[in-house]
């Protein structure tokens, strides 16, 4: 979880802000939700996020079966298509670290943190550049997968 957030987070510090890739990002928002709520994993804990092609990596016990993978395909689109708004707001560190795991985040200057909502359906620290509402994505399309050494790697496209 630690590495999670602080990945998420390091990735909004630069190419993130980027607003090509906004609408692949916020899917990547989506996704780590999904694969939170449906197989109980932790958010990704790397990511490489393209305008075209993408991959997440996920910690996992086992590997997921084609149906699963179906599964997580057809939730984030049905996601994406209740056109949920996404909510920028600040808090202070404090409610932060009650809220979120911090631990990690690297020490900025600032004492308030940005926290990216989709709706009421994911919340997370973020300082990339994201969609106002999820029908801007687009539709997410799995490509392929591959499990090895307890990660699982998903390739994924937006079309
Ligand atoms: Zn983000």
């Amino acid at each position: 979880m630690e590495d999670n957030l602080r990945n998420e987070v390091e990735a909004g510090k630069a190419k993130f802000q980027d607003f090509s890739i906004a609408p692949s990002h916020t899917c990547e928002h989506i996704i780590n939700q999904t694969m939170v709520r449906l197989f109980d994993c932790g958010r990704a804990i790397s990511a490489h996020i393209e305008k075209k092609k993408s991959k997440l990596d996920f910690k996992m016990d086992k590997e997921l079966s084609l149906e699963d993978l179906q599964r997580l395909e057809s939730e984030v689109n049905r996601i994406i298509s209740l056109d949920l708004p996404i909510i920028i707001t600040y808090i202070p560190e404090e409610e932060a670290k009650e809220r979120f795991d911090i631990n990690r985040l690297p020490k900025g200057t600032s004492d308030t943190l940005r926290v990216v909502s989709i709706g009421d359906y994911d919340q997370c620290l973020c300082i990339g550049t994201h969609v106002e509402h999820t029908m801007e994505i687009g539709i997410f399309k799995l490509l392929t997968h591959s499990y090895s050494d307890g990660v699982l790697r998903i390739r994924w496209k937006l079309i």
